[in-house]
């Protein structure tokens, strides 16, 4: 194997790269667009493209390919040789600026949610030129970010890079407050944790419902699953070691700082984790990362399953979304300070993520909301459908003695040194680490938990950039005009904290009593995809989000529209597996079982002197099954039928919830009795226990 050092990045056109192949000048040139948006000149884009597939066509690479990110949550990629003709019958190898900084994908069939269709078909791809171009597979691979001839946002990438900046923007005005006029820009930074599973592919391939739709729709319990804990940070099996190594390899090709990795609490189930990284980067990385999981599995035998609840009974798979705010000089904005003055920003950004957190509570769910992440949420395994923020005793108590000072009125400064004083004890090793809060403070960044494993992580960090941009935007209002800053910034934290402790829980987030303590305390609980999606279309968050230039109006609608026709498409695509398993899988392996027993029965009834009561206990229990089987067959059957095209989306999508989803539930109810009873040979699925330990 090289070293690390030298395979780190060896496929990305990083800024080292940039520095030796580029002129001085042309470096400078992109320099600025990537640090302050600039506007990258043809003649600049010419040479830096030429440069670009120089290095490219010495690495092997034949192609190139505008890569985005389209509402699907996955990425796309279209490629096109480097090849030109050149008038004599030859070809040379050629890339121009111009198919650089932009492209026209025919983005006909990605999701639009009805923007493309009031406009053009037309989509254009444009070069983020914050995150470096890479080679994948032969091709290299420009990041873009995908709208629509009129310029509205048809991908993830765009929204977020926006919500960035405000942020920035609004990050800025604090620190201005407290002094600092060094730092330039304040970024959002995210470390995705992501879970997977990984199976031998032969097992997976004979398992249609994990084929078509990334999940176990049957399956009864196996005799072992997570009980013994066993599994978790266990030793790594040679074969997942070796998939382990190359995927490690792979990633830091890319420039992906893959860093930590074990196995999880469910059997087959792992982790990996990159170091942190800008949101957009982070973004992309975890993107490449769900690619490369698919692509390296395959090449070891094995299938890498991303879905969030691959098997029932036994821990589905999420994705712990890290999340800080820097400056560029460096400064972790949620980490403690070193002096009073330091502390008093550090708890206004606490109190500001707080109050954003708990505002805009129905906003973060429904960034974690799809049809596979509704069988986690509220299970035991994740943490429930209600938003909560876990900062732990020392900074709670910190926070509550500055909130008691209202009996000492005009002593706010005075209670503020209190509080400040008491800060440098504070260490992130002291915060004890709760695994159940959905949105946990670990000593220098948030942890948002919610998020499954399948998702883009765009999502959750478009609202927390936008959320927590708002409130940092009101709180400057407030300073900006303040004369007496000490005592408005303690009156401002004090306040802050009083009005939105509610969303504060150090607890048991798993427990039925927080349930009905969030209840009390106003919190909401939407528990499904369907309660939540419709938050992202009310009035407070178009508010939000056209306010600081995120979203705009139609951006909004057409996501949310595009969110509720996946959840049902999904949960269709489901119900006709089950049906498609059942009728063509199922039911002939029962018929078989059933002829087999008849034979042995009659046989023995023929010999008069046997005892046949095991068969005739089996085929009356697989006879009375079945007949139940076809039954629930029928109203899942009917369901789907009925589930036609509602002009309501939410009608729509109810109809899928409370009928056809809960119709699917009742039919795999009775396979899976069924399974314990029809004999191993007969049933013509492998089993859970064949599929969660077959990697050895
Ligand atoms: P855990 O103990 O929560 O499982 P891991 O080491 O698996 O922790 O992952 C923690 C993640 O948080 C890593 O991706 C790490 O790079 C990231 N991280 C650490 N510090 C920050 C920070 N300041 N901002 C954002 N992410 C961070
Ligand atoms: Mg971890």
């Amino acid at each position: 194997m090289k070293k690390i050092h030298d395979l780190f990045g060896s496929m990305v056109f990083n800024d080292a790269v940039m520095r030796e192949k580029l002129p001085k000048d042309i470096y400078r040139a992109l320099k600025k667009t990537m640090l302050q948006g600039m506007h990258l000149e043809l003649d600049v884009a010419n040479v830096v493209a030429a440069a670009m597939k120089d290095w490219a066509v010495e690495k092997g690479a034949t192609h190139f390919t505008h890569w985005f990110q389209p509402m699907t949550g996955t990425t796309a990629e279209k490629h096109d040789s480097f090849i030109e003709p050149c008038g004599d019958g030859c070809g040379i190898m050629a890339f121009s600026g111009k198919s650089l900084v932009r492209g026209e994908p025919d983005a006909s069939s990605f999701p639009s949610g009805g923007l493309r269709a009031t406009f053009e078909a037309r989509g254009y791809t444009v070069w983020d030129t914050t995150s470096y171009a890479f080679i994948k597979d032969g091709t290299l691979c420009i990041p873009t970010a995908f709208c629509s001839y009129s310029g509205e946002a048809l991908d993830k990438k765009t929204p977020l890079l926006r919500s960035m900046e405000a942020i920035d923007k609004q990050a800025i005005r604090i620190l201005r407050l407290f002094g600092d006029t060094a730092s330039q820009r304040v970024v959002a930074q995210v470390g995705p944790e992501q879970e997977y599973f990984l199976v031998d592919k032969e097992m997976f391939l004979k398992r249609p419902d994990l084929v078509y739709t990334g999940r176990t729709l049957f399956g009864a319990r196996p005799p072992k699953g997570q009980e013994l804990e066993d599994q978790y940070f266990g030793s790594i099996k040679p074969r997942v070691s070796d998939f382990m190594k190359e995927l490690d390899e792979e990633l830091w090709k890319l420039g992906v700082y893959a860093k930590t990795k074990h196995n999880e609490v469910a059997p087959a189930q792992h982790e990996l984790a990159p170091i942190y990284a800008t949101t957009n980067i982070a973004t992309d990385h975890n993107q490449l990362t769900m690619e490369m999981m698919k692509t390296i599995a395959d090449r070891h035998g094995l299938t890498c399953l991303l879905h969030e609840k691959p098997f029932a009974g036994v821990n589905g798979s999420g994705k712990h979304n890290n999340w800080s705010i820097s400056t560029d000089t460096g400064v972790n904005l949620l980490e403690p300070g070193q002096t009073p003055h330091e502390d008093a920003q550090f708890l206004l950004f606490l109190v500001a993520v707080i109050k954003a957190v708990d505002e805009y509570q129905d906003l973060l769910r429904v960034s974690a909301a799809s049809a596979g992440n509704d069988h986690r949420l509220g299970a035991n395994e994740a943490p429930p459908a209600i938003v909560s923020i876990f900062i732990g005793e020392e900074l709670a108590e910190i926070l509550e003695s500055l909130e008691s000072s209202a009996d000492y009125q005009g002593k706010e400064r005075e209670i503020m040194e209190i509080g400040v004083t008491v800060l440098p004890h504070f260490t992130k090793d002291t915060t004890d680490r709760n695994r159940t809060s959905p949105f946990a403070f670990t000593g220098n960044k948030f942890e948002f938990r919610m998020l499954g494993s399948a998702f883009s992580v765009a999502g959750p960090n478009i609202v927390l950039n936008t959320a927590i941009a708002e409130i940092l935007g009101q709180f400057a209002d407030l300073l900006e005009k303040s004369g007496d800053f000490s005592g408005d910034l303690a009156a401002l934290i004090k306040n802050t904290f009083k009005k939105h402790k509610r969303i504060v829980f150090n607890g048991n987030n798993y427990s039925d009593e927080w349930v009905a303590e969030a209840e009390r305390r106003g919190l909401s609980n939407l528990k499904t995809t369907v309660d939540a999606l419709p938050e992202f279309i009310s009035e407070k968050s178009i508010e939000l989000f056209t306010k600081h230039n995120v979203f705009i109006e139609s951006e909004i609608h057409s996501r949310h529209d595009i969110l509720m026709e996946g959840y049902c498409k999904t949960i269709h695509i489901e119900a006709l597996t089950m049906v498609d398993m059942v009728k063509g899988i199922i039911i002939p392996a029962c018929v078989d079982y059933q002829n087999d027993l008849t034979r042995l029965l009659g046989q023995k009834k023929a010999c008069g002197e046997y005892d046949a009561s095991l068969e005739e206990y089996l085929l009356k229990n697989i006879a009375k099954l079945s007949a139940c089987l076809l039954r629930r067959l029928t109203v899942l059957e009917s369901a789907v039928l009925e589930a036609k095209e509602e002009a309501d989306i939410l009608v729509h999508a109810k109809f899928y919830r409370d009928k056809v989803y809960s119709a699917m539930s009742e039919l795999r109810f009775i396979v899976d009795e069924l399974e314990t009873f029809v004999a191993r040979k007969h049933w013509p699925l492998p089993n859970y226990a064949d599929i969660l330990f077959s990697v050895i």
